[in-house]
């Protein structure tokens, strides 16, 4: 018998991670921190059913720590196994995990000045800078289509999800007596036809599926529109001499946006303008990008080898100094600054906030989601002022908020995705989506496949006799 337990990203899309128990050992498929919400950071503290002594390995899909953030948490309760994924992924990870640890430093002092002039005692760190290195030394290089026995009966193979650098999809082959069982968990599945990227592949063969639902309920909005769009604000900013800054996750989405500034100059659409890559995260993402070209799709592929990639981003300036970035306030001129984080709540991208939206002449870009509650929410919804460092500032500036950009498959693209497994009637287990996206994909899938799917809840288990 296999069981299988939900450690979280049921009925919602963070906290990813799911629990193999298998007849001769158990496996972690991802592990990841809870985001929004009052509730998750204490969410995210928690191990939930997973022992750390009883665990024989873990495997990721992705760097996105909603799929790797609480493996810190695993390894400060003692996990040292290994913990498989593709090189792009350990290479990230060790990134974001790194940022998550400061993250965490800075908001427990935050909150422990707050308790020490309230007479509480302090709080805990839930792991330190220690724990996610030895994180980083657990990782195990597993590449796309490699099959690797990863514990007793079990043996894992990745394969391209589409969605960051190095996502993939797992198959776990778990054998039992002579008898062999397929699971396959979807990950994060990319849209199909986005630059930069391969496009997933879907598993050909499955005894029981675990696939994402984030978009169930609704096709992507076209990409095509917002490129259009994008390049027109970036012709209106060179036109009237303007500044533009964007605020976008370091990962993907940065690297996402210099290609389209890349392909917007190489067209001639407009002149090659100074852009300034300015976050540290951004510029290390950008870098990881840049050392795994071997996963590129054919046509970025070709544009590196000839060369004309870099010629098109030969006006791209990398930020390094909090000097150099301070500087950028006083130039003239069109420019483009993209800064992180990507919901405008923290790091360098929310001074240069301060400096441009009270100027009439220069364009902020949202490009993407904002969750409600950030500067980036409120500027999307048009707020005339923001506060910002706990002082008013005004938006004269104009503000775009452009959503065509997703790294994830839109409800068609989902369907498409179990073309080659639905005919052979596999368990379907869906996860990674609110309750409208599940149910919505749930009927869509019943509809073209004929199979009904299952929706765990927190604490459900689904087991395989
Ligand atoms: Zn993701
Ligand atoms: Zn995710």
């Amino acid at each position: 018998m296999i069981r299988l337990e939900f450690c979280g990203a049921v009925g919602e899309v963070t906290g990813s991670g799911c629990l193999v128990h298998a007849p001769a050992a158990t496996v972690l498929v991802d592990f990841g921190v809870f985001q929004g919400g009052a509730d998750a950071r204490e969410r995210s503290a928690s191990l939930g059913p997973v022992r750390a002594d009883r665990l024989d390995a873990v495997v990721l899909t992705h760097a996105h720590i909603d799929h790797c953030g609480r493996l810190p948490l695993l390894a400060a309760a003692g996990y040292a196994g290994p913990v498989f994924a593709t090189p792009a992924t350990l290479d990230l990870a060790a990134l974001l995990l790194a940022d998550l640890g400061r993250i965490q430093e800075a908001d427990l002092a935050r909150e422990n000045r707050r308790r020490r002039s309230a007479g509480l005692p302090p709080l805990q760190a839930l792991f330190g800078a220690a724990d996610v290195e030895r994180v980083r030394d657990c990782g195990r290089a597993l590449p796309y289509g490699q099959a690797r026995r990863i514990a007793p009966g079990i043996t894992a193979r990745l394969t391209e999800a589409g969605h960051i650098l190095g996502s993939a999809s797992v198959e776990l082959a778990v054998e039992e007596g002579g008898t062999r069982r397929v699971l396959v968990f979807s990950g994060d599945i990319g849209p199909c036809g986005a630059p930069i990227l391969r496009d997933p592949v879907p598993p050909a063969a499955a005894d029981l599926v675990v696939m994402e639902s984030t978009y169930g309920a609704r096709d992507r909005p076209p990409q095509a529109g917002t490129v259009a769009r994008f390049r027109e604000i970036l012709a209106e900013a060179v036109r009237s001499h303007a500044r533009i800054v964007i605020p976008a996750f370091a990962v993907g989405r940065t690297q996402l946006l210099l290609f389209y500034i890349a392909e917007a100059i190489r067209e001639g659409a407009i002149p090659p303008l100074p852009v300034f890559l300015d976050s540290p995260m951004a510029t290390a993402a950008t870098l990881a990008y840049a050392r795994h070209q071997e996963l590129y799709d054919e046509e970025l592929g070709g544009l590196v080898r000839t060369g004309q990639i870099r010629h098109d981003l030969q006006s791209l300036r990398v930020v390094e100094s909090v000097e150099e970035s301070r500087s950028l306030n006083d130039r003239r001129g069109a420019c483009v600054i993209i800064s992180a984080a990507g919901m405008c709540e923290a790091g360098r991208v929310v001074h240069h906030l301060r400096h441009t939206l009270w100027r009439e002449n220069a364009h902020v870009i949202l490009p993407g989601y904002m969750a409600p509650g950030t500067l980036g929410r409120a500027l999307a919804d048009g707020a005339p002022q923001v506060d910002i460092f706990g002082e008013p500032v005004v938006v004269r500036a104009t503000v775009h908020h452009l959503s065509g950009f997703s790294a994830h498959a839109g409800q068609g693209e989902l369907l498409d995705w179990l073309d080659g497994v639905a005919p052979q009637g596999p368990r379907l287990v869906l996860t990674h989506g609110d309750d409208e996206a599940r149910t919505v994909l749930r009927e869509r899938i019943h509809e073209r496949h004929g199979i009904l799917a299952e929706c765990p809840g927190p604490g459900s288990v689904v087991t395989l006799p």
